[in-house]
């Protein structure tokens, strides 16, 4: 089984809720952090690390001895990334989503494909978590590929909790797209009910089952807990505001560390999961 835990926006307490429910529960857990841009579950859960690759994704490199001007690559390019300037080709790797549509158009064979460096992922483990994280070169806009490299760490034989990038844009598709469930961590704010709403519109377009985490739980209003009845989304769990538990997150500890008590409520909450999951 796969859960993501996603977020409509960021400081919601997402890694609050994927790492505490990693360390609760009590089987093989492959803990994935696709918050590429901003990896931080490894704060929480130290894991040992034990390989680093670098990754890099094929973007053209064009040979203009034996380009004849043609444009063919430049008409085919959706994103503008390789355009024909007098006798050169300009080749915009930044743009570029290594389609290989170009090459492949390219009547004269002059395009072949260099890499371009994506980032770096990490593989680790700490007790019964097995640990992959991402960490997107500084400069990198497109973090999508490396997201889809750091799934690939799936095994399926375990558990797999991924912690998404927060938002709802074309980063968070790829961390949640295929999994078996999408947990919502979300406040009751409005700027949280707001950003809830965009993230329940993906997932339901992707038909992904759901639930909610509400943090902070007793601030705010209602609205967010109105929203979730009137969309079916049931709330699995509620964290209230509590100043030990934030004092345990800026020492970089996790709650069920600092109050074991929390240990069997996030067991509830993965339980909760399975259950709907299997039904
Ligand atoms: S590989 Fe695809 S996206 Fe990249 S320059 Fe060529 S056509 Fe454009
Ligand atoms: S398709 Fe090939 S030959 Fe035509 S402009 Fe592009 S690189 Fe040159």
């Amino acid at each position: 089984m796969i859960i993501s835990v996603a977020s409509g926006k960021g400081g919601t307490g997402k890694t609050t809720v994927s790492t505490n429910m990693a360390l609760a529960i009590d089987r093989d857990v492959n803990f994935l952090d696709c918050d590429v841009e901003e990896p931080n579950a490894h704060l929480f859960l130290n894991p040992e690390i034990e390989k680093s690759e670098l990754v890099d994704t094929p973007v053209p490199k064009v040979n203009l001895e034996l380009c004849n001007q043609c444009r063919k690559c430049m008409d085919i390019c959706r994103f503008n990334a390789i355009t024909v300037v007098g006798e050169k080709v300009l080749v915009f790797s930044e743009l570029c989503h290594s389609c290989g549509g170009c090459m492949l158009v390219c009547p004269e064979g002059a395009i072949t494909e260099i890499g371009r460096e994506l980032g770096t992922i990490e593989y680790g483990k700490t007790d019964h978590i097995t640990f992959t994280h991402g960490k997107m070169r500084i400069g990198e806009a497109m973090s999508p590929p490396l997201i889809k490299e750091v799934r690939k760490s799936v095994n399926p034989e375990d558990l797999t909790i991924i912690d998404a990038p927060p938002g709802t844009s074309c980063p968070v598709i790829a961390a949640i797209n295929g999994v078996d469930f999408v947990l919502m961590v979300t406040e009751p704010t409005p700027f949280g009910l707001h950003d809830l709403k965009l993230a329940v519109e993906a997932v339901k377009l992707l038909g992904i089952p759901s639930g909610l985490v509400i943090n902070r739980s007793d601030l705010g209003t209602r609205d967010v807990y109105d929203y979730a009845q009137e969309q079916n989304i049931p709330v699995l769990l509620e964290i209230p505001f509590d100043r030990k538990i934030a004092e345990t997150y800026s020492r970089g500890k996790t709650i069920v560390e600092a109050m074991p008590e929390w240990t069997d409520k996030f067991q509830k909450l993965f339980y909760d999961i399975e259950q709907i999951v299997e039904s």
